[in-house]
């Protein structure tokens, strides 16, 4: 049985802003000060003109929002998707700054993008577009002004021609950037950030819901970086992996997934439902949600997990992986049915945290080795957890709300002690 319903109408940017408003209300934020910390520093939209290899002309829009600066350089990833617009990138640059805060990372939020399809590009177009959209944010980029990083549809590669074109004008600048090549000044353990974060909060909540990773049962929806990486450590603390799903749908195994096997499988064929095993179900996509599990690791799309859905949830822990997937009202059915949620702007920011440690060995001309990284993680997501909960229970509130209620402390509070800046 597939979803029937689409989810609620409500446009990304409006969605981070329900949150916000939720934790500012228990803040009892005047409407002057939620309006200035909802508005974006500086929203660009530019040009992008190529010639393609085969001759062809085209024009690409690329966007940069820069959402709020007060506890630092901005920082945020840069897309390459059809779908990428100014509401989207808006929406995931307000996000940025406040995941950087619940974290408390020494940085404010951005995000970027350029409307088009990587997969329909070459090398040297993919090349040539990135180049000119470096070209463009050059005055407005910089190690202690707004340091992109990758996100969907670009990568190390894209991050180096970046970095390189920003290098002409003002100086070797590795740290202009994060999710380089380990060659031009990229930190070990930053692939795996995310995936490693997200286990690290579960770790940390575990022993305080009464969950015992020793066999506990794992879903995860979506494959790819953060949930296979995720699936990985989740494995290795011995929890079992028993559904698992991607694009082309989801497979069940009571006894769990070897994870290596079915990362072999999807880097050879495409797909991990296409793993041969022996008692395994497969069923639609959709139905991920709805198996029984201890842990739900949506690691997919936004907006996953809605109102029309929600009740089918049958897990004890969701460990956000994607960057909101999870509606404003399905968010209430979950808490009413006793489902405790990790949220994304504390779950998945191990893969900013690990960006903020590339740009400080860069900046002091380091290099940390893997195992560092691991412990400072570790020692990062413990931290900003013992902050959440003790937000959590001075307001008798959710982790989401307080998260945001962690993150607009400190932005405004750096804010105010700026005064107009
Ligand atoms: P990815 O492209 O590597 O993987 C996405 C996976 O989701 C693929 O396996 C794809 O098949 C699957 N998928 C797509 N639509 C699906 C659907 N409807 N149902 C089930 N599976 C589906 O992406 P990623 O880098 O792993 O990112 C996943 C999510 O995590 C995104 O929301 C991203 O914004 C967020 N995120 C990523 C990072 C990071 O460091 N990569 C950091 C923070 C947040």
């Amino acid at each position: 049985m597939n979803d029937k319903h689409p989810p609620e109408r409500l446009s990304a940017f409006d969605m981070v802003n329900r949150l916000f408003d939720r934790a500012a209300d228990l803040l009892g934020l005047s409407e002057e000060k939620r309006t200035e910390l909802k508005t974006p520093y500086r929203e660009m939209m530019v040009r992008l003109p190529l010639r393609t290899e085969a001759g062809e002309q085209k024009v690409y829009k690329g966007y940069r929002v820069q959402h709020d600066n007060s506890r630092g350089p901005m920082k945020g990833g840069i897309r390459y998707h059809p779908d990428a617009d100014l509401d989207e990138v808006r929406a995931l640059a307000a996000l940025m700054s406040w995941k950087t805060a619940v974290v408390n990372l020494p940085y404010g939020g951005a995000k970027g993008g350029i409307q088009c399809d990587p997969e329909e590009l070459s090398d040297l177009d993919l090349e040539r577009l990135t180049r000119r959209f470096a070209h463009r944010l050059e005055g407005f980029i910089g190690d202690h002004e707004d340091i992109p990083g990758p996100d969907m549809g670009t990568d190390a590669r894209v991050m180096a021609w970046m970095m390189d074109e920003y290098s002409k004008f003002h100086g070797f600048t590795p740290g202009v950037v994060t999710g380089k090549p380990l060659e031009l000044g990229g930190s070990e353990g930053r692939l795996s950030a995310t995936g490693r974060g997200l286990f690290f909060a579960v770790e940390r909540i575990a022993p305080e819901i009464g969950l015992d990773l020793d066999g506990a049962r794992v879903a995860v929806q979506g494959f790819g970086n953060v949930g296979y990486w995720a699936a990985r450590f989740l494995a290795d603390a011995c929890c079992r992996i028993v559904a698992v799903s991607d694009v082309h749908g989801t497979i069940v195994h009571a006894d769990g997934f070897d994870v290596e096997e079915l990362n072999r499988v999807r880097e050879e064929t495409g797909s991990i439902t296409n793993i041969d095993l022996a008692g395994m179900e497969t069923l639609h996509r959709d139905e991920l949600i709805a198996q029984p599990a201890d842990i739900l690791v949506p690691a997919a799309l936004g907006s996953t997990i809605h109102e029309h859905n929600a009740h089918r949830v049958n897990c004890r822990l969701i460990a956000e992986g994607a960057n909101h997937p999870t509606t404003p009202d399905a968010d209430r059915i979950l808490a009413d049915n006793g489902v405790t949620v990790l949220p994304d702007i504390y779950a998945n920011a191990g893969g900013v945290t690990v960006s903020y440690f590339e740009w400080v060995q860069n900046l002091q001309q380091m290099r940390w080795d893997a195992e560092r990284v691991d412990r400072e993680l570790r020692q990062v997501m413990h931290d900003a957890y013992d902050d959440l909960k003790a937000a959590a229970d001075e307001f008798d509130t959710d982790l989401r709300t307080a998260a945001f209620l962690v993150a607009i402390r400190r932005v405004a509070g750096a804010a105010q002690l700026r005064g107009m800046h």
